[in-house]
């Protein structure tokens, strides 16, 4: 895709056309954030603490001309916007902060006259690839610890969101960030395949599961560093003694806020049989009032096209096939809306739980109903997913909790509560085929983005 017409999943209406980075402008780039990175590593820690704190407050000054982008490129809740570009202020002050003191360690040596120390060093030219989702964290999960560790980088954002990446880009060149340390590369896979391929050290990858394989196919022989933080099809447990109507009010949270555009979501709620019919009835009477539609105080939004409303209906169309039966959910607020990118909030009964239409991951307002029968066929159901990301764990019983944590599959586990929830401090990344085992934010971002060299001194004792 040389250009697009970039439209808004509101009303169709055009937002602007982009032009892609051709992969002879990613060559260029490359070299140009080379050639950047040294100086911006000398700089030190202190320094680039600074400026990434200064991003901090620009980008807060920028906070209403962001959030209306995000609206506009995603569809989704001015609210929502305003929660995530929040969160990645957070992410640029954690850095900031917690950066300068991520310098390395002392060790003894047996050898007299020896001293060693290990300090982090950057690995160089640092290609960032996002998802379209939860846009600002996406940027500033990436771009604040790659920098803070002292790489130069290159962001290629979601065709769906080329605008406010544009925008968080130029306020953060307008903190201070030098314009050869940071880049932005426009396009789809054509632009992030010649990133992957090109000169670049380390390749840090947000998105599905089969763009992920792809990232990795095309690095394959080059030995850079990869980071992977890949889809999920995430498990909500409900076990016979947990708080129903808590974990249904949870339940609906996960699997529909953000219109069900979560990595996280819960889009695969396990309840016990003893329970089925009242967590079930429960959770039709409170869905009965969530809204869905176009406008800015609706629950669930549209998907971010209609290429992807499509999919969903075809996904619901072949649950009714298979003789599963789809619940349609809420109430719709602008119906006459002209957004051809809304899809009603669904939820999904009598699905065999280990087909692939069980496990599948949808990225859309749609969740699935089970029931097991013990602890352990809902680990045996869990477990056959080929995801592991998050999971959730509802019961009174702390012992019971703590065993079934114990044997889930999942990066990121939360008992009585909800399966999505990141937060700036808190490692996150999933298992088996959710990632490839490296972790986004926490303190383990800036050990991602680094590697450690070992220095010995010999002096006179
Ligand atoms: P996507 O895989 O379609 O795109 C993600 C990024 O990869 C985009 O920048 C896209 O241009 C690029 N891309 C697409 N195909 C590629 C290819 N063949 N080679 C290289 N790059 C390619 O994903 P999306 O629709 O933007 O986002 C949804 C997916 O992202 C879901 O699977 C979701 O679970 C995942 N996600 C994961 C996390 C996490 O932290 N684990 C967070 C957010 C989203």
């Amino acid at each position: 895709m040389p250009q697009w017409d970039k439209l808004s999943p509101l009303d169709g209406a055009s937002l602007g056309v982009v032009e892609a980075t051709t992969p002879s402008e990613v060559s260029a780039m490359v070299v140009t954030a080379r050639d950047a990175q040294l100086a911006w590593q000398n700089l030190g820690l202190t320094a680039r603490g600074k400026i990434i704190r200064r991003a901090a407050e620009e980008l807060a000054l920028e906070t209403d001309a962001l959030a209306r982008l995000v609206r506009e490129e995603t569809g989704k809740q001015s609210s929502l916007a305003h929660g995530e570009l929040a969160a990645a202020i957070e992410m640029a002050e954690m850095m900031a902060a917690y950066g300068r003191f991520a310098s390395g360690a002392l060790f003894p040596s047996a050898i007299p006259g020896r001293q060693i120390r290990v300090e982090r060093v950057p690995h160089g030219v640092a290609a960032l690839i996002v998802a379209f989702n939860t846009p600002l964290p996406n940027y500033a999960w990436k771009v604040f610890p790659a920098l803070m560790a002292g790489n130069s980088a290159i962001l290629k954002p979601s065709p769906h969101t080329p605008l406010s990446a544009q925008l968080f880009v130029d306020v953060l060149h307008r903190s201070g960030v030098p314009h050869g340390v940071l880049q932005i590369a426009q396009g789809g896979a054509e632009t992030a395949q010649a990133l992957v391929t090109g000169d670049v050290n380390l390749v840090s990858f947000t998105g599905s599961y089969d763009a992920g394989v792809a990232v990795s196919e095309a690095a394959a022989g080059s030995l850079k560093k990869i980071i992977l933080e890949l889809g999920g099809s995430n498990p909500l447990i409900v076990c016979d003694d947990a708080n129903i109507a808590q974990a249904v009010t949870t339940a609906l949270q996960s699997a529909y806020s953000n219109a069900g555009q979560r990595c996280a979501a819960g889009s695969r709620i396990l309840v016990n049989e003893k329970v089925y019919e009242a967590f079930r009835s429960e959770f039709l009477q409170q869905s009965d009032s969530w809204t869905w539609g176009t406008s800015d105080d609706v629950l669930v939004s549209t998907l971010v096209d209609s290429e992807s409303a499509k999919k969903v209906e075809k996904y619901l169309t072949a649950c009714e096939a298979g003789g599963a039966v789809v619940h349609r959910l809420g109430k719709g607020v602008n119906d006459s809306s002209p957004s051809t990118a809304l899809v009603q909030p669904a939820l999904v009964e009598g699905l065999d739980a280990k087909s692939d239409l069980g496990l599948q991951e949808i990225f859309a307002p749609v969740a699935r109903l089970f029931s097991f029968s013990t602890d352990e066929q809902a680990i045996d159901i869990v477990s056959a997913s080929p995801y592991g990301l998050t999971a959730a764990v509802w019961t009174r019983d702390i012992n019971r909790a703590e065993r079934m944590v114990g044997a889930l599959p999942a990066g990121v586990v939360s008992i009585n509560g909800p399966t999505h929830g990141a937060e700036i401090n808190i490692p996150f990344g999933g298992m088996k085929s959710s990632g490839n085992g490296t972790r986004d934010a926490g303190v383990q971002a800036i050990e991602e983005y680094s590697q450690l060299r070992t220095i010995s001194t010999f002096f006179e004792a």
